[in-house]
């Protein structure tokens, strides 16, 4: 398994990819090249920002992130070697394994060792945890696959109304009243 998360963390370094590009692509392929090109309107989201405020808050307490260059995971558990995400609720909880499952990957290779993941969904007060296995792999590889198609395109993709519009910072840019 080592050596397929290998090969996938080497395509992830030659697409220069981070963990928040999966968790977009996984949503929205609009939202991810909106995010991959810089066109993002995250910057003026007021929720957006209240959000991190409140992250930064909660994390201030923790080191087990402190050192790590490259990937920005909530927190690690460096002796059961599973990365820990935290969510206010269940929504796009897909989107957030995703992100959290890069990191996996990348730690895996680091250390030589699989790591798994583990999201705490606050408003449920409980762990959803998961193996970085094949199935979850091939996933990534696929969202890798679009993730790099949608880097090298100039084109705006179709974004259809999902329900991620509703809290999505560029429903005003897609004409999405909310
Ligand atoms: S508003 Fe909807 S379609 Fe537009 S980028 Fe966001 S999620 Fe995608």
């Amino acid at each position: 398994m080592l050596v397929a998360v290998q090969a996938f963390c080497d395509r992830c370094d030659l697409l220069n990819v981070n963990g928040l590009d999966f968790q977009h692509a996984a949503i929205c392929a609009r939202r991810c090249w909106l995010h991959l090109h810089r066109a993002s309107m995250n910057e003026w989201s007021e929720h957006i920002r209240l959000g991190s405020i409140r992250h930064g808050d909660s994390h201030q307490r923790d080191q087990s992130t402190t050192g790590l260059l490259g990937l920005s995971p909530d927190r690690l558990d460096w002796d059961r070697h599973v990365v820990i995400e935290e969510k206010p609720s269940a929504s796009h909880l897909f989107a957030a394994e995703d992100q959290a499952l890069f990191y996996a990957a990348m730690l895996s290779v680091a250390t030589g060792s699989l790591w798994g993941i583990s999201i705490y969904v606050s408003s449920k007060r409980r762990y959803f945890e998961y193996a970085l296995d094949q199935p979850r792999l091939d996933r990534l590889n696929k969202s890798l696959d679009l993730i790099g198609f949608l880097k090298l395109t100039n084109s705006v993709p179709a974004g259809p109304v999902i329900a991620a519009c509703a809290g999505c910072s560029n429903a005003e840019f897609c004409g999405i009243d909310r």
